[in-house]
């Protein structure tokens, strides 16, 4: 192990979307900081583990939360309009089929921003014939964004984090690195921002089991969606091209489908998952990504119980609808959720110079054009009162910005499929066919 004579003012661990877009905005607002991105892989590989990574993903602005909409509109414009983002964009609409309220709420916030919006509440007969959000190829934009990011002078070091490099007062001093090749070595710098989303508890926990008041606490949890790849006949390919993201939030499915990309189509399961795992420096269970690769790629091993699920919920959204739709991979994606799906975005009050961004909770993604200039604002303390408070280390978790992405159970809990619980069942419904 050797000291790095190549200190930077700011270090990024994790160039996922908090990192990704960080770099970005503290490159574009503060030209003279020297800056590195630190990732244990390239932003542009579209066969890797980070949440960041995906056949596509939902843009859209609904949210029961003022805050959330109106940042996410904010994204939205440069999802149409930047060139980094906008051929990798297509708005197709959005249709939410649930019985939680959030299209009711949603629909409420745009008219109390005085938002001109094209959503409507539809019932049942006009839904199968209306559809007015819209999604993203996920590996092509965030592959984008990186290039821009790097081009914009940012230097990225593909290397795995090992842990935080503390000093006698135990703040943060650097990182500790390993190098293709295994080279291990320390990264100083004077200020660094964790962005390792799913990684941030086990990271934290190997940096200083010792230290009770530097750990996650509960403050966030890593907990995984399922989500899989499907193929389907090529003569249904006419029908599917005009099709929306459908959401089902229904007693007897929780799931998404995302219309096809590449000739594939992409369905989540909402209900998510931790993976609890004894924590040896700790002495203590925390929930940790699962080390196989496989096990947050695309791949065929993941639990057959969440492959039930998934077959479910192609059966109800697309149904009989589109025959001949064929699973042909799955993937545990890895995320870090909080307790009210708000980001965590503060300085460790407990570890001078380190800022934690994380917390993405399942409903980030469409933040890779925006979320950096809020945490670029929260680093050099110009971010708004409010905003500190929601997204402080320390706060009460009140609110939810997307109640059911909190993770309900366990990974090695999870049996064979026998339906959700029908205490929601509305008398007299029957389930899709
Ligand atoms: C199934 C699923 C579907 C989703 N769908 C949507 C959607 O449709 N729309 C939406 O808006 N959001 C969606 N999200 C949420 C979104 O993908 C995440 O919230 C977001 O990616 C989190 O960003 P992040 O930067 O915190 O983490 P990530 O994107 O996971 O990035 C973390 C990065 O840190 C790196 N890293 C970790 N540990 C280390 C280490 N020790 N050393 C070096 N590098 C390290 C990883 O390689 C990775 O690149 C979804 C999430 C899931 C799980």
């Amino acid at each position: 192990m050797q000291a790095s004579m190549d200190a930077a003012t700011i270090a990024i661990v994790g160039a996922g979307v908090f990192g990704l877009s960080t770099a970005f905005h503290l490159r574009r607002m503060y030209l003279d900081v020297k800056l590195v991105l630190i990732d244990r892989t390239r932003g542009d590989d579209t066969s890797r583990g980070a949440a960041a990574s995906d056949l596509n993903k939902i843009i859209r602005a609904d949210y029961p939360d003022p805050v959330h909409m109106k940042m996410a509109l904010d994204a939205q414009d440069s999802w149409r309009a930047d060139p980094v983002f906008k051929s990798y964009y297509h708005e197709f609409g959005m249709l939410f089929t649930e019985d939680m309220g959030i299209g009711r709420a949603s629909f409420d916030n745009y008219q109390v921003l005085g938002v001109e919006t094209w959503s409507e509440i539809l019932n049942k007969e006009e839904a199968v014939t209306r559809f007015p959000s819209g999604w993203a190829e996920a590996d092509g934009a965030v592959a984008s964004f990186f290039a821009a990011t790097c081009n914009a002078g940012v230097t990225f070091i593909k290397a795995n984090a090992e842990k935080l490099v503390l000093d006698s007062d135990g703040n943060w001093t650097g990182v500790m690195i390993s190098e293709e090749g295994g080279q291990t070595r320390e990264f100083l710098a004077d200020r660094t921002i964790l962005c390792v989303g799913a990684y941030t508890d086990k990271f934290l926990a190997n940096t200083s089991p010792g230290r009770s008041e530097l750990q996650v606490n509960g403050r966030l949890i890593a907990a995984a969606a399922v989500q899989c790849k499907a193929t389907y006949p090529p003569e249904e390919e006419e029908k599917l091209s005009k099709a929306p993201v459908h959401f089902l939030g229904m007693w007897h499915t929780h799931g998404e489908t995302i219309p096809p990309f590449n000739s594939r189509l992409k369905f989540n399961c909402e209900v998510s998952f931790t993976n609890m795992t004894q924590h040896d420096g700790l002495g203590e269970n925390i929930s940790i990504p699962p080390s196989a690769e496989t096990q947050s790629t695309w791949s065929q091993n993941v639990p057959e119980g969440l492959k039930e699920e998934l077959a479910n919920v192609v059966r109800n959204t697309h149904g009989s609808y589109v025959p001949g739709i064929k699973i042909e991979s799955y993937r545990m994606c890895w995320d870090a959720a909080s307790p009210n799906q708000d980001f965590i975005i503060d300085y460790h009050p407990k570890c001078k110079n380190l800022v934690i961004a994380s917390a993405g909770s399942f409903h980030s993604w469409k933040f890779l054009p925006n979320i950096g200039e809020y945490v670029v604002k929260r680093v050099f303390n110009t971010l708004e009162e409010d905003l500190v408070r929601k997204w402080a280390w320390n706060r009460e978790n009140t609110g939810s910005a997307c109640e059911m992405y909190d993770p309900s159970r366990d990974m090695k809990a999870i049996g064979p499929f026998k339906g959700w619980p029908k205490t929601q069942s509305p008398e007299g419904l029957t389930e899709p066919s």
